[in-house]
């Protein structure tokens, strides 16, 4: 596990991204500076835990580590507050991920170091009204 993953924990298993306290704007994952109004006045924000698929992919060809979890689906989700996050989804059949399923996070022990750094998110997401 890198030094930087441990830093960056707290993003990733509370789901925390700024507020912008000038606009209200929200995103994950955190920024400095708001891109709608250029304020600095930032302030972390848990995001909601709940959403819907808006977009998803199915992949038949695994990452290292990850050979036991095919076909690995990753969704575009847009949270209840209107953030979009890039999320794996768990734990949910295939023919039950589809656009507009409601998901909700899990948080998981991260079942890889991953050599390519890109999967060390703590939270994936679920579908929940299938
Ligand atoms: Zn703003």
């Amino acid at each position: 596990m890198s030094v930087s993953y441990w830093r960056l924990r707290d993003r990733y298993y509370r789901i925390i991204g700024s507020i912008c306290d000038s606009c209200n704007y929200e995103s994950f994952p955190k920024f400095n500076t708001c891109p709608k109004c250029k304020s600095h006045d930032i302030s972390d924000k848990e995001m909601p835990h709940t959403g819907k698929i808006i977009s998803y992919t199915l992949s038949y060809e695994s990452m290292p580590g990850f050979e036991h979890e095919l076909p690995m689906s990753i969704g575009l989700i847009k949270l209840d507050n209107g953030v979009n996050i890039v999320s794996q989804l768990v734990d949910s059949e295939v023919e039950d991920i589809k656009i507009n399923a409601n998901v909700k996070a899990v948080f998981r022990k991260i079942n890889a170091d991953g050599n390519s750094g890109q999967i060390y998110y703590g939270y994936k997401f679920k579908v929940i009204n299938a």
